[in-house]
């Protein structure tokens, strides 16, 4: 029998799964988990495989939900939308505008399916907002023996409570149901900014903007800082060019031909990053979700650590030191963001008001060095990394740093006690499944 090679985006985790499917209703979704549950063999639900590390991969039955993403209901009253587990975050923006909604808060990018994005704690930035799984108000899953759990705040609490950012652990989600906001619109603020100058007022403009963020360049003192603010102001969008300019040209052409360049001789990107001037600064306002995300067409590694919001300046600026004595050459820059804290028992920022910093390097070039000592140090402030992005934790580590690990186990055990939705990426950073 010949498999299908599934393999993520950055092209860095693969498998070869028994079988592919592409249920197109939840009966046809459950019957996979039932035939699974019957041959005693491993199943699981892709996204779009957006994910830097191998929480997607299965050697038994890989889900594909492409076929499975529509909206199942929409309750204009309440602002909220029941979805099925497949649609991707882009899809999913322009039906909610169509009904006069919008999502409070997103990434960088909208390539995601909402299952794929909630279950690894997808955040975006902004200082009183959580992750994609805050705005989840309930959720129909898959237990590993076929059966249906509709879990909300006052429906099974406690299988709510862990599954909002399940690793895809606890079940094959079916349906999503979200809290929306009315639709909104953002000023997006862009302007390069020294560094220092931004770390000198960080509270200033992480408090005083709805979304703050920034892109520090390595060998270089210059960060671009993002500020989007919620405006009643009527769209004034870029131009078709000028989007095209920014988004494809430079963030992607040109970058891209940047990091191709690093990868064949990086001892030339310090001195040339030095001579470039700093990036360009643009103002306008647009609907919220084509303000927050960008396309990425040059890929890469990623590896991104939560840290207490207190520690962000110190963190950084270890982390910028580090850079200046390794001598590693570093094409892309250094994103730092920031979330509330939330209550999910495994989100990156559970508990605390939270520091998101991620590092990236291009595809294909060596990050082991770079991104081991990177953890070292938000090691040493407590750091969690994303689950969806690289790093060398385990569930030793990590279980500590969870004040609520057990109780996840706990849902865990209950949902899939013979670890059908386990793949070894989970057994090291959850282990494997006890108390079943
Ligand atoms: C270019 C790029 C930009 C990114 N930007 C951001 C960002 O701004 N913020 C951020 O936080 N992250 C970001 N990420 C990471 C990304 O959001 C997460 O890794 C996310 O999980 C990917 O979603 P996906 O649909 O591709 O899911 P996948 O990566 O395919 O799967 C992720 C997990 O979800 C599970 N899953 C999927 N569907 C189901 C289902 N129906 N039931 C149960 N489990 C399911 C999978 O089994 C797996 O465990 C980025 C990644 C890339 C490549």
């Amino acid at each position: 029998m010949t498999r299908i090679l599934w393999r993520n985006w950055a092209r860095n985790q693969q498998s070869a799964p028994i079988s592919v499917e592409r249920p197109a209703t939840e009966e046809e979704l459950v019957a996979i988990v039932k035939k699974a549950a019957a041959s005693r063999e491993r199943v699981k639900a892709a996204g779009s495989g957006h994910s830097f590390t191998g929480v997607a991969l299965t050697d038994g039955h890989l889900i594909a939900l492409d076929r499975y993403s529509r909206i199942v209901n929409s309750d204009l009253s309440e602002g909220t939308v029941t979805v099925q587990a497949g649609m991707s975050l882009h899809r999913l923006n322009v039906e909610l505008q169509v009904r006069g909604l919008a999502l409070e808060n997103l990434g960088d990018i909208a390539y995601q399916t909402i299952a794929g994005a909630i279950s690894t704690g997808t955040h975006g930035t902004g200082r009183s907002l959580g992750g994609l799984a805050t705005q989840v108000t309930g959720l129909r899953l898959i237990a590993s023996d076929g059966s249906l759990v509709d879990c909300s705040a006052e429906m099974e609490p406690e299988v709510f409570h862990a599954a909002r950012v399940g690793l895809g652990a606890l079940g094959i989600i079916s349906t999503v149901t979200l809290r929306c906001l009315p639709a909104f619109n953002l000023h997006a603020f862009e302007t390069p900014m020294p560094v220092d100058t931004v770390l000198g007022s960080l509270d200033e403009l992480v408090g005083g903007n709805d979304h703050f963020e920034f892109f520090w360049f390595p060998h270089t003192g210059w960060a671009l800082t993002k500020r989007n603010n919620r405006t009643d102001r009527p769209l004034s969008p870029r131009s078709r060019w000028s989007e095209f300019r920014d988004d494809i040209l430079v963030n992607n052409v040109a970058f891209g031909a940047l990091c191709r360049l690093g990868r064949w001789r990086p001892s030339l990107i310090p001195p040339l990053l030095g001579r470039l001037p700093p990036p360009g600064a643009a103002e306008y306002v647009d609907k919220s979700y084509e303000v927050f995300v960008s396309p990425r067409l040059v890929r890469f590694y990623e590896m991104e650590y939560a840290i207490p919001r207190e520690a962000a300046v110190e963190a950084f600026n270890e982390v910028r030191r580090y850079i200046e004595r390794s001598g590693l050459v570093i094409t892309f820059p250094v994103e730092m963001r920031f979330a509330a804290g939330d209550d999910i028992p495994l989100s990156m920022a559970y508990g605390r008001d939270t520091c998101y910093i991620a590092v990236h390097v291009y595809q294909g070039t060596h990050y082991q060095q770079y991104f081991e000592a990177v953890e070292q140090i938000m090691i040493g402030y407590g750091g969690r990394p994303h689950w969806g992005k690289l790093h060398f934790q385990t569930a030793e580590t990590l279980a500590l740093r969870y004040p609520e690990w057990d109780r996840f186990q706990a849902v865990r055990a209950r949902l899939d006690p013979t670890g059908r939705f386990s793949n070894p990426y989970l057994n090291r950073v959850l282990g494997p499944v006890v108390g079943g």
